[in-house]
């Protein structure tokens, strides 16, 4: 988001047999859409990747295209849940990986600072401090791709 800075990371599955490494933007996002709940029983929490990643282990790598647009990939070993990757499109020529925050090996530097799709939030969770960060509904989240 706006004023967040980047830091490289590096990060593994619960088996190490799938590693990644990147650099990526230290304000770490919650996504409360059905799709991540059902994939990772609470939000999805997340940092954005910018610029190139270095995959290793790829053949343990599963990639299940959840939409048109995006593909969620996982070992395929122990089954965590690795990444969420924006597929290449107009206007974003290389797409974009966006890793499970749990899965990075040094996590210090990230700063809980926005929640997207908030309308679509199970009445059973609500994390404290809102005011804190930028939330955006699903129709707010979506117009930035128009
Ligand atoms: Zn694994
Ligand atoms: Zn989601």
């Amino acid at each position: 988001m706006s004023d967040t800075e980047l830091t490289e990371v590096s990060g593994a599955c619960l088996c190490g047999k799938v590693t990644f490494a990147a650099s990526v933007e230290t304000g770490l996002g919650a996504c409360h859409c059905g799709m991540c709940r059902q994939w990772s029983a609470g939000p999805f929490m997340s940092v954005n990747a910018v610029g190139p990643v270095t995959l290793t282990g790829k053949e343990n790598i599963g990639r299940y295209s959840s939409s048109d647009w995006a593909e969620r990939g996982f070992c395929n070993q122990c089954g965590s849940n690795l990444f969420y990757r924006l597929l290449p499109r107009k206007g974003l020529p290389d797409g974009q990986y966006i890793f499970s925050a749990g899965a990075v090996s040094d996590q210090s530097k990230f700063q809980f600072d926005h929640e997207v799709f908030v309308d679509h939030a199970p009445h059973w969770y609500r994390f404290a401090d809102e005011a804190e960060r930028k939330r955006m509904t699903e129709a707010e989240l979506l117009k930035q791709f128009e």
